[in-house]
């Protein structure tokens, strides 16, 4: 249900409520808009009319039911976009158009550290590189795991990018989340359930990337979890998705940005890079992108592709990354956002 409070209802009446919430067994969600303060109340589907007593409280306005099954993503309970601050001075779904760039996985300090200063010449505004590797083969190289997360941790040091990295295990989140400043969920965990739950208990950035079989509103069901648990600040990330094609890796499904847009408050990047698989795809994929209305991109760069240990086909190197952000500051532009630099 959401509790619409009055223009100008008092803290007290708030809180009040908020108790009542409690009381009657479910979870209040505060949402403090321009003019008035709108409340979620999540929990158990069953027995919800309950909640309906609210409505003769002091300055409750309308009790109304949420009919998406994703209630705290959903528009109906927050009209306004979030904006999600990363650090301070930075945020993603505001109208800066944010791009993160890195190698698939870090493999060495000189790997991490010149690719973190490449991109940062080029305008990106986060550095991405995986330390944990959700790898489809067993014999594939799994990541340098902590030791990777120690050299991300120096390329941020040395160039003031916060890190995105991903965690693929629950057991691994305390300690990634020493490290990153941003927590990725990978695709072959976005229904990993236990896992978001944790990360949902994170007072940290979760960029949750689309599972290559999950329909939008399971997505948006995958966003709910962790947003459920306390977690306000989710990025949602389309990197494709599975279908007959297979001139490109996946496909990417660029009708999704829109699509989220409209039923949900939380910022959507696109990643061109799992998406098609092919380096030569992935600047059009980019400016695909922003012209779709997307908050920004997470791109795969390398600064020898061919020597990478994972996903070197699909990598830009430094200077092919730089000449898509030259071109796309034009898309951005359309777009009605801004980039950086
Ligand atoms: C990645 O970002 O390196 C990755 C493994 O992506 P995905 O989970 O989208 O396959
Ligand atoms: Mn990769």
């Amino acid at each position: 249900m959401i509790i619409i409070m009055k223009n100008g209802a008092s803290g007290e009446a708030l809180a009040e409520v908020e108790k009542k919430i409690v009381e009657l067994g479910y979870q209040p969600h505060v949402i403090h808009g321009e003019t008035r303060n709108v409340i979620g109340a999540v929990g158990d589907e069953r027995g919800k009319e309950k909640l309906q007593s609210i409505q003769s409280m002091p300055g409750v306005e309308r009790v109304v039911p949420i009919l998406k099954p994703y209630k705290l993503a959903s528009r109906e309970v927050q009209p306004q976009p979030s904006e999600i601050e990363i650090v301070p001075g930075l945020a993603i779904g505001g109208k800066e158009f944010i791009v993160v760039g890195g190698p698939c996985a870090v493999e060495s300090r000189e790997q991490i550290c010149q690719t973190a200063v490449e991109i940062k010449k080029s305008g990106a505004r986060l550095l991405r590189g995986g330390a944990f590797k959700p790898r489809t083969s067993p014999y594939s190289f799994q990541g340098m795991e902590e030791e990777g997360l120690k050299l991300l941790a120096e390329a941020r040091e040395l160039t003031g990018l916060p890190i995105v990295t991903e965690v693929v295990n629950p057991r691994d989140v305390e300690l990634v989340a020493e490290y990153a400043d941003v927590m990725q969920v990978g695709a072959r965990n976005t229904q990993n359930f236990a896992l978001l739950k944790m990360l949902g208990q994170l007072d940290k950035p979760i960029l949750l990337k689309r599972g290559m079989a999950t329909t939008i509103q399971e997505f948006l069901m995958s966003a709910e979890y962790i947003l459920s648990e306390g977690n306000r600040r989710v990025i949602l990330c389309e990197r494709g998705i599975r279908t007959f094609e297979t001139a490109t890796r996946n496909t990417l499904d660029i009708s999704a940005v829109p699509v989220l847009k409209q039923l949900t408050h939380l910022p959507v990047m696109i990643d061109p890079s799992h998406a098609t698989g092919h380096a030569h795809l992935v600047a059009p994929m980019c400016y695909a992108a922003a012209a779709a209305g997307a908050d920004g991109l997470l791109v795969e760069v390398h600064p020898c592709p061919e020597e990478a240990a994972s996903d070197g086909p699909q990598s830009l190197r430094p200077k092919d990354f730089q000449q898509m952000m030259d071109k796309l500051r034009a898309f951005v532009t359309v777009a009605d956002r801004e980039m950086a630099g």
